[in-house]
């Protein structure tokens, strides 16, 4: 029903050095660099190549537009419904998801903003949770993190402020642009507050 596609004349003829199975923000970033290193890098995505061809619609998400699997595919959405079980019962829904290149980039809000080195030790923040499988920390800390934040903020062309609760003075983000009048407003009565 749903036929793959491929941007490569004959990929079998290449020998790759990585297959990155997905196209997302994860899967492109890591393809990316990994190309860019001299690698030999194969996507697999299971959507449609979107640029150019993407019909986007006006840009929201119509749940209530044509929802067969090809007219899904071919806005970047996931093409079928996802199931599941809750306290109410069954389930039948369409996640959020993407599908296509891009992936999930092409529907998400683009605030890259970074976690906070607390949210690398979750049980500490929810301390009331009991008996949960919460771990207390990633095996990763954020200080791991903070040189690969860097590389993708300006991989990216991140732009902002500094985050005073987070400060990182070799951060490399980008002047933000200036707000329009509404959000200049809100932004004065949040500071007000
Ligand atoms: C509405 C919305 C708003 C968001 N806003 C933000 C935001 O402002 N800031 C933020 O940081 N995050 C935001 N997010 C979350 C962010 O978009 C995701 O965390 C991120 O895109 C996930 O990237 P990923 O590469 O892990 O997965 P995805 O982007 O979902 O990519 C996975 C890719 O893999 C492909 N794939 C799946 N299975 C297969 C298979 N078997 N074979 C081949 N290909 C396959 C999919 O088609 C897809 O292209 C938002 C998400 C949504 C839905």
């Amino acid at each position: 029903m749903l036929q793959p596609e491929s941007h490569d004349a004959a990929p079998a003829d290449t020998l790759w050095d990585v297959l990155v199975v997905g196209t997302g923000m994860g899967g492109s970033t890591v393809g990316h660099e990994l190309a860019r290193s001299g690698r030999r890098v194969l996507f697999l995505e299971r959507g449609h190549f979107l640029f150019g061809s993407a019909d986007r619609g006006n840009g929201t998400i119509p749940f209530d537009a044509d929802d067969s699997p090809e007219s899904r595919l071919r806005r970047g959405h996931w093409p079928l419904p996802l199931q599941g079980r809750t306290s109410f019962g069954p389930t039948e829904f369409f996640a959020p998801l993407g599908c296509g290149s891009g992936g999930s980039s092409g529907l998400y809000a683009a605030q890259l903003e970074r976690l906070l080195p607390a949210d690398f030790e979750p049980r500490a923040n929810y301390p009331e949770a009991g008996d949960c499988t919460l771990p207390e920390s990633w095996p990763i800390s954020y200080q791991e993190f903070v040189p690969w934040y860097r590389r993708a903020e300006k991989l990216y062309g991140v732009r902002g402020t500094p985050d005073p609760l987070n400060p990182d003075p070799d951060s490399a983000l980008r002047e933000p642009p200036s707000l329009s009048a509404r959000d200049q407003d809100f932004d004065e009565s949040f500071r007000a507050l």
